[in-house]
């Protein structure tokens, strides 16, 4: 009986350390997601303090608006609420610091020292009530400049009222305000002294602190866990289901970290038999059973102690290899995408002469390493799409859509590669308004990569034809080029992941072989289904059906 308790108890100790590890790396991802996006969110702070420092003189509102809209912060980040800059100024110099920005200072304060916004930007509604808001007269504000100024890196706010937002309802917002310090040009900054001294201002960006949380997690979320985030036990976000999954057996842990001076908490609850497989949870009872029946009991024994075994190598493999995707995940994203996306920043100010002129010569030899640049984005997105994918982190979040304004907005985005090509593009579409259920995200990927390779496999001056039409209970978008075309054999290879099938045009144009497999999953994650139809040699069609999976009311 002693050895049966033993093995019940050594068993269930297994079960429960199998469960922290997966919970365990579901939240490293969580803060990995929510790390990621605030140090890219950091890259183009930096970029502003390098941009204000590399001009003798002060910079105009339309060079720092010129600047936000190449960072290409608004369509990165959904939480976004601002780009802005603040200038330290002694209190008895504030008269001609307001006549050179064209700013008043306020609120009236007591402090010799004062941190003014002057530039934020996008310049619009109550954005334009926060310039010459001195950022130093309140506390929560200050304590994360100071903090940026003492160390010269990056500190954020713990979560405060935004001045300048409202949301839909007028009620004040939430958000987080991420600084970087800037300091005066040239001037040493090695000492703690030296950094107080030759503090001149703040490049900050302003988040709500919902929409920027949600955005991060959005593509992480996994039906087994629900979350809520919360700093000082303030719920910042809460994920839509966290109070339906309090319901029955369920779990929860609460893990902490903290992201750019501020401790977050995040509170995951899960039902722990979604988490293991029921035969690996029921392992302490069937121990314990098998042990009071006593039936041949060292038969069993030793059967149980060897499976049990077996188990935990097989628990061991799947977990190395989870640990080896999430790592690859990790690297793909911090590693390569981050400071790829910083090279073009800024190779992109440097190309719209922020840091002075560019010869015909120079200028030529930049815009080959942008577009080298952003080849190399692309193919990192793909593979960090393809690492989500396989590691099963890629979650629909459907809406109603309506496809004629994706498709359009697309064709737009993408007008200047098919006029680059002499392709001539005819869309048809249905005047009234086509909708489905789906993430339009992800549609939007589906469409541009067939778009993408139609542009691509298509010899100069070709014709493009891209149809969207109602279909038995849901729509079809065919996108035909009259390019290369797909021999009847290779027709199952190019959905396969990695495969470049080579055809006249392989060769010169780039890719990675991860587009129509991540079109194909996407597409079969939504229930729908695409087709290829090519003679090999006068052009392909490809056609994506997607159901109209909800009932749609209009
Ligand atoms: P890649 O990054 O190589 O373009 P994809 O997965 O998007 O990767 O496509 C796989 C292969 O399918 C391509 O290498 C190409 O040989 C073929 N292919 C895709 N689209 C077309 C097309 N419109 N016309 C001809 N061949 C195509």
């Amino acid at each position: 009986m002693l050895v049966v308790l033993i093995s019940f108890f050594v068993t269930r100790n297994t079960v429960d350390r199998e469960l922290n590890i997966r919970v365990d790396d579901y939240a490293s991802i969580t803060q990995d997601l929510i790390d990621d996006e605030l140090k890219s969110s950091e890259d183009n702070l930096w970029a502003g303090a390098g941009l204000l420092n590399s001009s003798e003189v002060q910079l105009t509102n339309e060079e720092w608006s010129e600047f936000y809209e190449q960072s290409g912060i608004q369509d990165r980040f959904a939480g976004v609420r601002g780009l802005g800059y603040a200038e330290i100024v002694n209190r008895i110099d504030l008269s001609d610091f307001e006549n050179d920005y064209d700013v008043a200072v306020y609120p009236e304060s007591e402090n010799s020292v004062t941190a003014n916004v002057v530039y934020l930007y996008p310049n619009l509604g109550n954005n334009r009530n926060v310039l010459g808001f001195d950022m130093y007269s309140n506390d929560i504000r200050r304590e994360a400049m100071f903090l940026a100024r003492d160390t010269n890196e990056a500190f954020m706010t713990k979560p405060t009222v935004l001045v300048q937002r409202s949301d839909a309802t007028g009620e004040p917002e939430l958000g987080f305000i991420l600084y970087v310090p800037r300091y005066t040009r040239n001037a040493d900054r090695e000492t703690l002294d030296e950094r107080r001294e030759n503090i001149k201002g703040y490049v900050y960006s302003v988040f709500t602190a919902k929409d920027f949380l949600s955005s991060a997690l959005l593509r992480q979320s996994d039906d087994r866990f629900s979350y809520q985030v919360m700093v000082d036990d303030m719920v910042l976000y809460e994920e839509a289901e966290f109070a339906e999954m309090q319901t029955g057996d369920f779990q929860e842990q609460v893990i902490s970290s903290t992201l750019k001076g501020v401790d977050f908490d995040i509170r995951y609850v899960y039902n722990p038999s979604e988490i293991l497989p029921n035969s690996i949870r029921s392992q302490p009872v069937s121990v314990l059973l098998i042990g009071v029946t006593g039936a041949s009991l060292a038969t069993f024994l030793t059967w149980l102690l060897l499976s049990n075994r077996n188990k935990e190598l097989l628990l061991e493999k799947e977990r190395d290899i989870n640990d080896a995707k999430d790592s690859l995940l990790s690297i793909a994203s911090h590693q390569l995408r981050t400071p790829a996306t910083g090279v073009k920043q800024d190779l992109g100010m440097v190309l719209q002469g922020m840091a002075g002129d560019v010869s015909d010569t120079q200028r030529n030899f930049l815009e080959k390493a942008y577009e080298s640049n952003d080849r190399q984005l692309k193919t990192i997105n793909d593979v960090l799409y393809l690492a989500r994918l396989e590691a099963g982190r890629i979650v629909l979040s459907k809406t109603k859509i309506k496809m004629r304004t994706i498709l359009y907005s697309l064709i737009e985005e993408m007008h200047d590669n098919i006029e680059e090509n002499n392709h001539k593009l005819v869309v048809k579409a249905p005047k009234k308004a086509v909708y489905v259920w789906a993430d339009e995200h992800m549609v939007r990927m589906i469409l541009e990569n067939l778009l993408s390779n139609a542009i691509k496999y298509t010899p100069e001056g070709g014709k493009i034809k891209v149809v969207l039409r109602k279909s038995k209970g849901g729509i079809k978008v065919s996108v035909e080029d009259s390019g290369v075309g797909i021999k009847d054999d290779q027709k199952d290879e190019i959905f396969k992941q990695f495969s470049r099938v080579g055809n006249s045009l392989s060769k010169s144009v780039s890719g990675s072989g991860v587009g129509l497999y991540l079109v194909k999953n996407l597409v079969e994650m939504h229930e729908g289904e695409i087709t290829v139809e090519s003679d090999g040699e006068n052009g392909s069609t490809f056609t994506v059906y997607l159901p109209t999976n909800k009932p749609i009311k209009t």
